[in-house]
């Protein structure tokens, strides 16, 4: 997959980020993510022990905030120089349950190349083709009504 000059232009845009915003132990990674209609959105993780959000996860949340649709390649830079950085296996998850066909720019400083969020999870699990289609009609109780002794049940009558 070849770097296109949108694609540096992401990774330009997130190393900036990077750079000003991540300071502190709580932000020590940014994202850049860009969408098909040209915009590009940013996030910087946000560090904590219960489960803080990825810096890939805050800038989709950026960009549903202003209003983007489908989004087209991402990016994630980390703090203290140290440079494209892959995806964790949990926004590989995300990226390809919200955003099936995305690219994701990975590698070296000087092997960087955007590749489908697919070639990141071969094999994956697909929620989507996992939901069960529950028949239309009524549906039985989950639980039988219990019976209780000397009381007259509401069928009964
Ligand atoms: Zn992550």
């Amino acid at each position: 997959m070849i770097m296109r000059d949108t694609d540096r232009a992401l990774v330009q845009a997130a190393t900036a980020v990077a750079k000003l915003r991540c300071r502190s132990d709580n932000h020590t990674v940014a994202a850049a993510v860009r969408s098909t209609d040209g915009r590009v959105f940013s996030g910087v993780n946000v560090y904590h022990f219960t489960g803080g959000p990825c810096a890939e996860v805050v800038a989709i949340g950026a960009a549903a905030t202003q209003g983007a649709g489908e989004l087209e390649t991402i990016v994630a830079v980390g703090d203290r120089g140290r440079g494209v950085i892959p995806p964790c296996g949990r926004c590989r998850q995300v990226l390809l349950d919200y955003f099936p066909s995305i690219k994701v720019i990975v590698g070296p400083p000087d092997g960087l190349r955007a590749v489908p969020v697919t070639d990141l999870l071969p094999e994956t699990y697909v929620w989507s083709d996992q939901q069960v289609e529950v028949p239309a009609g009524p549906r039985a109780p989950l639980w039988p009504t219990p019976v209780v002794p000397g009381v007259r049940q509401a069928a009964e009558d």
